[in-house]
């Protein structure tokens, strides 16, 4: 039986998040900044998130040359904008929350390499230079073809590289810590092992039950909840139709020399990779086997592992050699609108969705939004 301290002051709070990834640790933050007197929750079903947050490539961007414009294509020129915008200020929100230090933020810069059939981008850079000037006040996107020999690519698969002076790179493990630590400061309690396994809303009462081994049931009970459990949505939301999508990276052993230090997109984003100090991280290709990456399952895919390291050598390493490290997957939700949007499943429970495959700077503009909506 829990005791009565632990029914009041540790299952009731005010707001209850479910998801203790970026998106769940940022909302938390916002609702404890606006309001440092509400309980806030996070029930978290790992020691350490199992979805995309502590598995990602810690790319610290606003976005490819190519992403930018294929967007723009599909949602219009508004929404680009608005995503890039997203994408930035929740970018500024985590430094001023955490600083360079509490993210092991480095800045080299973003780097693109066309091939020969991509060097028609060109042709967009101005507009899209001049589009993103009420941002940024200067040209984001530089094309820079002597970079091609200072960082030793092949020049006969990389034509030219396009140049971002406002990405950046971070340890992913080391903002993670950093924010869940910046939550409890603000008073959040993050519960880790908390597995939820169901959801039900009354009038004015958000109930939550936690698989306990040690106890029959565990409810948590809160006046309102946030549901940021990214691809494993649809366990609670069978309607929301949110693609779970595994994505592969592989890190090398320390190399003897490294010639480019910063993150880099190639094949119009389907890979990409960067430096993680003498190492090299790479990750994508899921596009090559599509059908089978739909999934939550944390394996490899063996035809995806071995076309990261045949990209590292070609493409990267103009064919020097090196050892791996680790292999790893990581599981994004990928959602059909351009930008994230917030809804309300059941009454007086929300969830948070679409940070898709680049949620590091989103996550914190998405979170302060969610955190609007369940202070109104
Ligand atoms: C391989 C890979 C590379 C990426 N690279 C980058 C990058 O370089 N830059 C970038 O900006 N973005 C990148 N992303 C995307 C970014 O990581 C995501 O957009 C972001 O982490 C999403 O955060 P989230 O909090 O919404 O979801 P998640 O991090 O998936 O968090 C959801 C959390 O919910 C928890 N949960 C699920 N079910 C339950 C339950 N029943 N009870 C309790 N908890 C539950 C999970 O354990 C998980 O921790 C990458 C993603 C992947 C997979």
């Amino acid at each position: 039986m829990y005791s009565f301290w632990e029914r009041e002051s540790i299952l009731k709070s005010d707001i209850v998040i479910i998801g203790g990834g970026i998106l769940g640790l940022s909302t938390a933050c916002s609702l404890k900044e606006k309001n440092p007197s509400l309980t806030v929750t996070i029930l978290e079903r790992n020691i350490v998130p199992i979805g995309a947050s502590t598995k990602n490539a810690g790319f610290a961007s606003i976005g490819s040359l190519t992403e930018l414009i294929a967007s723009e294509k599909k949602f219009g020129t508004e929404a680009m904008f608005q995503l890039v915008e997203k994408r930035w200020r929740g970018l500024a929100m985590l430094d001023k929350r955490l600083g360079e230090q509490g993210m092991k933020y480095e800045h080299f810069g973003g780097f693109e390499l066309l091939s020969e059939r991509e060097l028609s981008v060109h042709q967009h850079i101005e507009r899209i230079n001049k589009l993103l000037f009420d941002i940024f006040n200067m040209d984001v996107f530089n094309s820079t073809p002597s970079k091609i020999q200072q960082f030793d690519f092949n020049p006969e698969l990389v034509k030219d590289i396009i140049f971002n002076p406002f990405d950046g790179q971070i340890d992913v493990g080391v903002m993670m810590r950093s924010l869940s630590q910046y939550a409890s400061m603000l008073g959040v309690n993050v519960l880790y092992g908390a597995k939820v396994t169901s959801i039900w809303s009354e009038k004015d009462r958000v109930s939550i039950e936690v698989e306990n081994p040690f106890y029959l049931q565990s409810i948590f009970t809160c006046s309102k909840a946030a549901v940021c459990t990214n691809a494993f949505l649809p366990n609670f939301f069978p309607e929301i139709k949110i693609t779970p999508t595994r994505g592969h990276i592989l890190i090398t052993e320390p190399l003897a020399e490294l010639p480019f230090q910063g993150i880099f997109y190639s094949d119009g984003g389907n890979y990409y990779f960067r430096n993680v100090g003498n190492r090299i991280l790479i990750g994508g290709g899921r596009h090559l086997d599509k059908e089978s990456e739909i999934t939550t399952e944390l394996q490899e895919n063996k035809f995806i592992s071995t076309t990261l390291k045949h990209k590292l050598r070609t493409v990267v390493l103009n064919d020097k050699n090196f050892l791996v490290d680790t292999i790893w997957q990581g599981i994004m939700g990928f959602y059909e609108t351009q930008l994230p949007i917030i809804s309300e499943p059941r009454t007086n429970t929300f969830a948070a969705l679409g940070c898709n495959g680049l949620g590091l700077g989103i996550s914190g503009t998405v979170g302060e939004e969610l955190a609007d909506k369940l202070l109104q």
